[in-house]
């Protein structure tokens, strides 16, 4: 596509690490402008610039004995792109400098880190006032129904993670954000396809979108239930199968609270500013408002175990457990979180890689949709229904 060739490229991206200084270097076809900052807990510097194509081959990782614990980027939201390095120690910014070409290389964008005293580090760090205003998600981007048009269900599904924060992965190098979108995408066309439904994705591409604001899209499309679509990792591979989450504030179990953790840590991967936030996990009470809408998750995770063990291999044991997932936090909207399959597993690997298998996983779920709503349709008849 012609608009996609107009990007900036990232040719080679370079770390040099010495006792005074660490120095990123980020060669680029064209020149950008950056906004660079730091945030705390966890600290991490983050530097915005437009949209660009990442084109450099594997860069060097940290030697470890600098301030760099690690770092990543990719896209942030649609036309934004995002690099976030994760400190071990504080630092100081040094101005960004855009160096033209010379001596074959293209535009080089330098940015120096400097050690800083923890207090200064905190009292510089901060998210830039005009990127505040971006960090909220516009729901309105939601058409209202038109009216007069037959009342469909509205179903929000969820695919986890995207963009700068790839999920977990598998030994292959499957990313969960991969898999998660391309079965999102079949679910809408299948749940569409029964012409009972309204489906709205959280992300039709690979961007990210902050926790929060994948609950004020459920929120807005007053959607009637609300799926999150993701993957899981364990570090026994002989671990398979998929499991179903509902909202908890008390974890069901240990493992069910890490899970919650890990999931949770989206928001940090990607570089967003938590700090005039309440903790999302910490804030969620369940009030006797949210009884109802806790009790429809439970009936639709329930459902979804049936029809879904038609599709694909289920967790032996509890596979429907409770946590504190921030995700699941509307108040007002039954939601569930799906985790699909584990990625570590060889098994579910390899199956996560077809379109079968993820098309069937797609029916399976709608067809525990049409069993919730009432409709009580088999996977056999929405597989029927989708052209
Ligand atoms: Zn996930």
């Amino acid at each position: 596509m012609a608009e996609a060739d107009t990007k900036p490229v990232v040719i080679g991206l370079r770390l040099g690490e010495d006792a005074e200084r660490s120095r990123f270097v980020v060669e680029l076809s064209d020149p950008v402008d950056v906004h660079v900052f730091t945030l705390t807990e966890p600290n991490r510097v983050v530097i915005d610039m437009p949209e660009v194509l990442w084109r450099a081959a594997d860069a060097v990782r940290p030697n470890g004995r600098g301030p760099v614990e690690s770092y990543r980027y990719g896209l942030f939201r649609e036309g934004n792109s995002r690099f976030v390095i994760d400190l071990n120690s504080p630092v100081r910014v040094g101005e960004p400098q855009l160096l033209p070409p010379s001596d074959g290389f293209g535009f080089r964008l330098v940015v120096d880190l400097y050690p800083e005293t923890i207090a200064d580090f905190i009292a510089r760090a901060g998210w830039p006032e005009e990127l505040a205003a971006l960090e909220t998600p516009s729901p309105a981007a939601i058409a209202p129904p038109r009216p007069g048009a037959p009342t469909k269900r509205i179903i929000v599904v969820d695919a986890g993670h995207g963009g700068i924060d790839p999920g977990t992965h598998g030994p292959s190098g499957l990313l969960e954000k991969t898999v998660v979108l391309s079965v999102a995408q079949k679910l809408r066309d299948a749940l569409e396809a029964t012409g009972r439904y309204t489906v709205h994705l959280t992300r039709d591409t690979d961007v990210f979108i902050p926790l929060r604001g994948r609950v004020d899209i459920a929120r807005a499309a007053k959607a009637d239930l609300f799926l999150s679509l993701h993957i899981d990792s364990h570090e026994s591979h002989d671990i398979r199968g998929a499991s179903v989450y509902t909202l908890s504030e008390d974890a069901s179990d240990r493992e069910a609270a890490s899970l919650a953790e890990k999931e949770n840590m989206s928001d940090i991967i990607a570089g967003v500013d938590l700090s005039g936030d309440n903790n999302p996990v910490a804030t969620i009470l369940i009030d006797l408002a949210q009884r109802d809408t806790l009790n429809r998750s439970v009936r639709f995770a329930e459902t979804v175990l049936t029809t879904l063990r038609e599709a694909t291999a289920i967790r032996p044991s509890t596979p429907h457990r409770a946590a504190g997932f921030a995700v699941l936090k509307a108040p007002d909207v039954p939601a569930a979180l799906i985790e699909l399959g584990y990625i570590t597993n060889h098994a579910d690997e390899a199956e996560m890689t077809t379109e079968a298998w993820r098309s069937r996983v797609a029916v399976a779920i709608t067809a525990a949709v049409d069993r919730h709503f009432g409709t009580g349709t088999s996977p056999a008849a929405v597989q029927a229904s989708i052209p």
